[in-house]
């Protein structure tokens, strides 16, 4: 009798999860290059974390995305981490190696390529971000490293709170200069700046709640919003008023998922065709 082999299993950690694209992206990548794995979603609260991490070279994982809440706290739960993962703190992918798991930083390669795509061979010496979690960890590192960025507004809602947990991560060492800055002050954070990243969820629901007017963008200033859906954020519209250019969060989510697809199979995703019917979802 033929012997029927169980796929292999990949998945996201999070929670919520609902809106989730990557079980979508990567299952398709999956059988468009005809690998024996299945992409789950594992949706789990903060104090489940380390029994689920602990949990996936047994069940036969290759390997696993991280997601909200879950990438700071990842850190500490794992063999080893890449340069990158380590110096902000933040683990967006998982890899199983036998029984051991190494934690890697996607989000960093995928803004990089997303952004290098919008703005062909840019570099942005000031930027504001608003929020300083792990995304705005990952984008910092990568405008740092790869646009030639020194300057940087962290736009928080609690800065005392912000500096204190960017302060802790390694690639604040590096030597750039950071403000941290309240709400009250993103106005002028926007105007000083080259580059404008919207690293929270505000927006996922399409509601207008940023405190800054279409005045603070201008001309030959690029916007990214890290949120894909809606396509058009409030962020988006709001810079794109300003005169700014706008780009939203898919195209890092492609590009993100195809680094950790690679960490994992040793093969390209398909991106193309991936951001194809990506599209179709808007
Ligand atoms: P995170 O670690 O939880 O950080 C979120 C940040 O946003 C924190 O600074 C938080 O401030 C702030 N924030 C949350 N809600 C807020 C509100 N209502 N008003 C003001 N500030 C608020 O999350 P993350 O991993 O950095 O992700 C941030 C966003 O980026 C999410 O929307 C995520 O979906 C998106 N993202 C997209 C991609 C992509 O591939 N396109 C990749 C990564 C992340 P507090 O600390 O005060 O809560």
């Amino acid at each position: 009798m033929k012997k029927i082999q169980r796929p292999g299993l990949a998945g996201i950690i999070g929670q919520p999860l609902d809106h989730s694209l990557s079980p979508f992206i990567h299952n398709l990548g999956f059988s468009l290059r005809k690998l024996p794995y299945v992409f789950v979603k594992i949706e789990i609260p903060p104090a489940k974390l380390s029994r689920t991490i602990g949990a996936l070279a047994d069940l036969g994982f290759i390997g696993a995305n991280v997601t909200m809440p879950h990438k700071e706290a990842a850190v500490g739960l794992i063999d080893s981490l890449s340069p990158e993962a380590l110096a902000v703190g933040a683990v967006n992918t998982l890899v199983v190696k036998g029984d051991k798991l190494k934690g890697c930083n996607t989000d960093i390669d995928g803004f990089v390529r997303s952004l290098e795509s919008f703005d062909r061979g840019r570099k942005f010496s000031s930027a504001a971000l608003f929020g300083a979690g792990g995304a705005a960890a990952a984008v910092a590192y990568a405008l740092f490293h790869n646009f030639g960025t020194r300057n940087f507004h962290f736009i928080c809602r609690n800065w005392r709170k912000a500096k204190k947990n960017l302060s802790r991560k390694p690639f604040f060492d590096e030597g750039f200069w950071a403000d941290f800055v309240d709400w009250e002050d993103a106005e002028r954070a926007v105007r000083a700046s080259d580059i404008v990243v919207n690293a929270t969820p505000i927006g996922m629901d399409g509601k207008k709640t940023f405190p800054v007017s279409p005045a603070a963008f201008r001309a030959g200033q690029t916007a990214c919003d890290l949120i894909y859906n809606p396509p058009l954020t409030p962020f988006m519209r709001l810079a794109k008023r300003g005169g700014a250019r706008a780009m939203g969060g898919l195209e890092m989510l492609v590009q993100q998922a195809a680094v950790s697809f690679e960490l994992w199979t040793g093969e390209k995703l398909p991106v193309e065709k991936v951001r194809k019917e990506l599209l179709n979802f808007f």
